[in-house]
C-alpha cells in the first residue's frame, strides 16, 4: 500500500505537473494521492484518467499534511520524503522496499523542514535538483516487487493494445 502526499500545490503555476505527478503515481502502483491544496478541478480530472483507464486510483483534495502525516504513522506507515538532499534511493532502497505501508511525500516549492524531521526517510533520487515526477516514478519503480509496467487496471472503459506502429484501443463505451 503505497500513497503519495503532494505538497505545495499551487493551482494555477502547477496544474500540469501535480496532474502527472497523480497520473505517474498511479500509473507505477500507488494506490493515491493526497493533495495538500485545494484543487477539486485537478482532483476531478485524475479521477476521469482512472475510470476511463481502470483500477482504483483515487485523489483526496486539500488535506492537512500534518495531519495526515501524524496519522499514517499511528496507523503504523512510515513516511520517505524525496529531495535532492537525502540518502541516494539506491543505499535506500533495501530499507524503504520492506514496508507495506509507505507515505511518499513530494514538494513543488520549498518544503517545510518539519517535514525532513518527521519522514522516516529522507531521500534522493540522484543527489541532483530534477523534478517531482521523475522523482516519483523512480522510486516506485526501484522499489517495486514486481515490475509495476507489467501491472493491469481492472475495469476501465479504455484499453491499450502495445503496436509496433500506430493506435490500437478497445473503447467499451461504444
Ligand atoms: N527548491 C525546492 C527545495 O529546495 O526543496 C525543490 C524544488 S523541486 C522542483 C520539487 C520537488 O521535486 C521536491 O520537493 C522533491 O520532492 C522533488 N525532487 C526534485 N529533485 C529531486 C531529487 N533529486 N530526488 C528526489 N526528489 C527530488
Amino acid at each position: 500500500k503505497i500513497v503519495i502526499l503532494r505538497l505545495g500545490h499551487r493551482p494555477q503555476r502547477d496544474k500540469r505537473i501535480t496532474t502527472h505527478v497523480g497520473l505517474t503515481a498511479r500509473a507505477f502502483g500507488a494506490e493515491g494521492m493526497l493533495l495538500a491544496s485545494d484543487d477539486q478541478k485537478l482532483a476531478d480530472n485524475i479521477a476521469d484518467v482512472s475510470n476511463r483507464f481502470g483500477g482504483n486510483f483515487y485523489v483526496r483534495n486539500n488535506v492537512s499534511w500534518k495531519a495526515e502525516i501524524k496519522k499514517w504513522k499511528e496507523d503504523g506507515g512510515k513516511v520517505c520524503h524525496l529531495s535532492m538532499y537525502g540518502v541516494n534511493l539506491p543505499d535506500a532502497v533495501p530499507e524503504v522496499s520492506e514496508c507495506d505501508k509507505l507515505m511518499i511525500v513530494v514538494g513543488a516549492e520549498k518544503v517545510p523542514f518539519e517535514i525532513y524531521e518527521m519522514a522516516d526517510w529522507n531521500v534522493a533520487v540522484g543527489n541532483q535538483p530534477h523534478s517531482e515526477v521523475a522523482a516519483v516514478a523512480v522510486t516506485l519503480d526501484r522499489i517495486a516487487g514486481t515490475d509495476p509496467l507489467r501491472s493491469e487496471f481492472e475495469g476501465g472503459e479504455l484499453t491499450i493494445i502495445p503496436e509496433k506502429c500506430g493506435k490500437n484501443v478497445i473503447d467499451r463505451r461504444e
